[in-house]
């Protein structure tokens, strides 16, 4: 079974980290691959390349054996799309090896927005975390009713079957985002727990975030 972590990561931060070792912990993923978004089709271009963000990805991630950076999106044109790239996953490892999409609570509130969505659910689970938010983004009508269908509170079913499951997992998420450490870096703020000591190396050598 592959977990599949996308983002803009713009930059990795703790909060992404945690929630990827506690899923690696409570499902037993066989490996999980960060995906970088190239170019996000629901934000605004973010200021730092594709590639030196996939370059703070590489650095977070390499002392962990089971995370792999996978940058089929940079090599793409166009928006990048989820549809695509987990078309291009399934073509590539076959119809039964189990996937799944890690997401956040936010970000999955909108997935009524995301280019083909109904059809992602053929492809893939999805493993969704709360995360502590001021504001909590609320589902459509139409998305709490398609994530009710497919919820369930057995991880087993994740393993049983390739794709098409939504489960739900409280991991006790921390309070950042990419938006905060962007800001605080910005103001010369300090971040230090917020990420790795090795990418704020790599931000201050690249003079990224107006550093
Ligand atoms: P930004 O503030 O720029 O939107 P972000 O911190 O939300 O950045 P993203 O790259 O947008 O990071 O998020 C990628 C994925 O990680 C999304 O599914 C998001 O919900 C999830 N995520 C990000 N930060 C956390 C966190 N602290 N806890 C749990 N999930 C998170
Ligand atoms: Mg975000």
């Amino acid at each position: 079974m592959i977990g599949l972590f996308g983002g803009t990561f713009n930059p990795i931060h703790n909060g992404h980290l945690h929630v990827a070792a506690s899923l690696l912990e409570r499902l037993h993923f066989d490996e999980i691959r960060f995906i970088p978004s190239a170019t996000p089709p629901l934000k605004n271009m973010p200021q730092v390349t594709a590639n030196e963000r996939a370059k703070m990805l590489a650095i977070a991630i390499k002392d962990t054996p089971q995370y792999m950076l996978d940058t089929r999106e940079l090599q793409r044109s166009g928006k990048s799309y989820t549809i695509d790239t987990l078309t291009s996953l399934r073509r590539e490892l076959g119809e039964n090896v189990s996937l799944c999409w890690l997401i956040g609570m936010d970000a999955f509130s909108q997935l009524d927005q995301w280019h083909r969505w109904p059809e992602l659910f053929d492809l893939a689970h999805f493993v969704i975390v709360e995360r502590p938010l001021d504001t909590q983004p609320a589902m459509s009508a139409n998305l709490q009713q398609v994530f009710s269908q497919r919820i369930t509170n057995n991880a087993e079913d994740l393993h049983t079957h390739p794709c098409g499951y939504c489960l739900k997992l409280e991991i006790d998420a921390l309070a950042i985002s990419s938006t905060t450490v962007r800001h605080r870096l910005a103001s010369s703020l300090p971040v230090d727990n917020m990420l790795p000591g090795s990418v704020i190396d790599y931000i201050q050598q690249q003079h990224l975030y107006g550093v």
